[in-house]
């Protein structure tokens, strides 16, 4: 049994079965890329992990720490160690990203606002951020603007990663951290995630595409189509989905001009 295991995962959206069965094992200290076309399940996998309320589980289980997952709400999955970067970073309109980043922090160091001594130190707090802002070349001005609002698309997945170097989970899900970024965002990104890679870290990393695992090297590459995964093996399997796609699964015209 790995440090994170996901058991026979099958998942609902608007009543139709997106995930038929989907079975990983993690441990901590490995990277597991999964890769697949638009419309696989990717995020609904990811979205299911956290506990959206929109997903719903039709059976499986997901193990960590000796406990199921599905069964907490997503509060209690994040304070457990569990971290999704969003694919679509959601703005939150006057919360100011340092506040944000702190009440999270705090949230999850057990500070409920009446046990000063749980609450992280300004001055500490102040610290982690300007090294972890370094490393993902993000400027001080980013602290006093609202989350995500107005963040180029760089930006938002480069707030997200600094929201994981912040709360330093044990399991990270990073869905299309890479999607949409320039090749210097996808290098400040990858450099980000490097540096927490790490024996007490876990990694699930979302792709459509197999740039970003040449930065963020994988140990072991997944492939999702249509809800299932159809190939599984070492980062062999990401340089040969670079040379031939996913056209030997995806057929349909349809999804081929869906992906492109
Ligand atoms: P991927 O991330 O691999 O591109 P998704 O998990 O987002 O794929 O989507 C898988 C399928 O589930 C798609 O057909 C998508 O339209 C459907 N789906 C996902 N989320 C929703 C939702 N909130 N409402 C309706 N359909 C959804
Ligand atoms: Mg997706």
């Amino acid at each position: 049994m790995a440090d994170f295991q996901i058991e026979d995962l099958r998942v609902s959206v608007e009543g139709r079965e997106i995930l038929k069965g989907i079975s990983l094992g993690i441990d901590k200290g490995e990277v597991h890329a999964v890769m697949g076309p638009n419309g696989s399940g990717k995020s609904t996998l990811s979205h299911t992990l956290m506990g959206h309320p929109n997903y719903k589980v039709l059976g499986g289980r997901v193990l960590f720490k000796d406990r199921n997952l599905l069964e907490m709400p997503t509060e209690q999955r994040a304070r457990l160690g569990v971290f999704l970067a969003l694919q679509y970073p959601v703005v939150v309109p006057g919360i100011t990203m340092s506040n944000f980043l702190r009440t999270a922090l705090n949230a999850k160091r057990g500070y409920d606002g009446k046990d000063k001594s749980k609450a992280i130190a300004p001055k500490e707090f102040r610290a982690l951020l300007k090294s972890e802002m370094g490393v993902l070349h993000m400027d001080d001005s980013f602290l006093s603007r609202y989350v995500n609002e107005g963040f180029s698309g760089g930006e938002k997945k480069r707030a997200e990663i600094l929201q994981m170097a912040v709360l330093k989970p044990e399991i990270a899900i990073l869905d299309e951290t890479d999607s949409g970024l320039d090749i210097d965002s996808i290098k400040f990104v990858s450099e980000g995630v490097n540096r927490m890679r790490g024996p007490e870290l876990g990694i699930l990393l979302i792709t459509h595409y197999t740039r970003i695992l040449e930065f963020v090297r994988p140990d072991f590459v997944h492939v999702l189509v249509d809800g299932q995964f159809v190939l599984s093996g070492g980062p062999e399997v990401a340089a040969a989905l670079e040379k031939t796609g996913y056209a030997e699964w995806v057929k349909e015209p349809q999804a081929a001009a869906q992906e492109a």
